[in-house]
């Protein structure tokens, strides 16, 4: 039976901005939406819910996050919270290396079950499509473990699943050179011929790969055919995001340091810049992205989680929203069409999801307040009512009010 939201007080339809349609409907047939406007429809032919008092918007889309991995870091984070930076922290063999350690100690069903709990964390806070990268393996064969869990996720949960091979770090015990020949000889060709991810990721930074190494593994990601993706400018000016300008990656994330030429640079390259504000916030780093220069070139800008063990342990998109706003001083606007249409755009999915209009599949979460400004004022609470992936209602907090 096609689905009726009726009575929302505001929809957020993502096209023109926000779009926000007062008092509106979604009708919803075969998981897609057919039709947006204030309609009166003979509600008997249809599954209805009630959205009175409620924001209607597009399902939120993570497009980075580090969802699969086994172990915590909560020692690390009372390290850090004492004044031990990230980068002492990892040359003590922590940072990312623990968590390697542990992901590869785990098998792939604890590993599977690990991360369907998080997915199911994540359907609750409203998030409709993910992205996931692998990068905790490190090794040609524990890479293509994280990667076919990442494969197993996406045929078994309802969301969708973007998977990344993501370039994360050397090795210990392995000289540069050697490690980044076993990414280009064996691990690129080995993930495209198993068909394990559409994107290659790597991260460009000083405590991982050079601009120039980067660019190297880029290129031969993109021999296979890989769409790409930079963690440019987190921890210093890294040229990551000239990088991702001159191969036209489809993103380029994090981008703290990045300066105003390289920001229009990956602006006329189509690059979308996607940031990480619960990153920032979780690691209590005073140096912020140049959200006036993003603004004035027009960038459209992504938000996204980066849910991952060490840096960000957050992955409620209604909390990365507020984040956006409260520790990036970015607009709720902005931070709102971030996490939906142009959070699609940095994942390539524009044409599937991130706004609600006729021909988009029906993926929408309905919260719990009255006006979207709430969403970042309302910081404290869990707004999210309903999720709604492809018609098909994920979550639903009050079962009275579906019918
Ligand atoms: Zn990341």
């Amino acid at each position: 039976m096609a689905l009726l939201i009726h009575n929302a007080s505001e929809i957020l339809t993502m096209k023109d901005g926000l779009g926000v349609i007062k008092n509106g409907s979604i009708m919803i047939d075969k998981g897609i939406i057919k039709d947006v406007a204030h309609m009166k429809s003979d509600q008997k032919k249809f599954q209805t819910i009630d959205a009175t008092g409620c924001v209607v918007c597009p399902g939120f889309v993570d497009s980075h996050t580090h969802l699969v991995f086994a172990g915590t870091r909560e020692d690390e984070f009372a390290m850090r919270i004492r004044g031990v930076t990230y980068e002492k922290i990892g040359e003590m063999g922590g940072g990312i290396m623990s968590t390697v350690m542990k992901t590869r100690a785990a098998t792939e069903e604890e590993l599977y079950t690990l991360a369907q709990k998080r997915i199911e964390a994540l359907v609750r806070h409203g998030t409709t499509t993910v992205e996931i990268k692998s990068g905790y393996g490190l090794s040609p064969a524990e890479e293509l473990k994280m990667l076919r869990i990442i494969k197993q996720l996406r045929e078994h949960t309802d969301i969708d699943i973007i998977p990344t091979y993501l370039v994360h770090t050397i090795p210990f015990q392995m000289k540069r050179r050697d490690y980044i020949d076993v990414v280009i000889e064996e691990i690129i060709p080995k993930v495209a011929q198993q068909g394990l991810a559409l994107f290659c990721d790597i991260f460009c930074d000083k405590t991982a790969f050079t601009r120039s190494e980067s660019r190297k593994i880029l290129l031969r990601a993109q021999e296979y055919n890989f769409k790409l993706k930079i963690h440019a400018d987190e921890l210093t000016y890294s040229g990551g995001a000239r990088l991702a300008a001159q191969l036209k990656c489809v993103s380029a994330d994090h981008l703290i340091y990045t300066t105003k030429s390289a920001i229009e640079a990956m602006n006329e390259a189509g690059v979308i810049p996607t940031l990480l504000p619960g990153t920032s916030f979780f690691l209590r780093i005073k140096k912020k992205p140049n959200i006036k220069a993003f603004k004035e070139t027009g960038s459209a800008i992504a938000i996204a989680s980066d849910f991952n063990p060490g840096t960000c342990m957050i992955y409620s998109m209604p909390k990365i929203i507020a984040l956006a706003c409260i520790v990036y001083g970015m607009d709720i606007d902005d931070a709102l069409l971030g996490a939906t249409k142009n959070g699609a755009q940095a994942l390539d999915m524009a044409q599937h999801t991130g706004t609600i209009e006729p021909g988009k599949q029906a993926d929408v979460v309905i919260l719990d307040i009255d006006n979207y400004k709430k969403i970042s004022y309302q910081f404290g609470e869990d707004i999210v009512k309903y999720t709604i992936k492809k018609g098909k209602v994920l979550y639903g907090k009050d079962s009275r009010m579906y019918s």
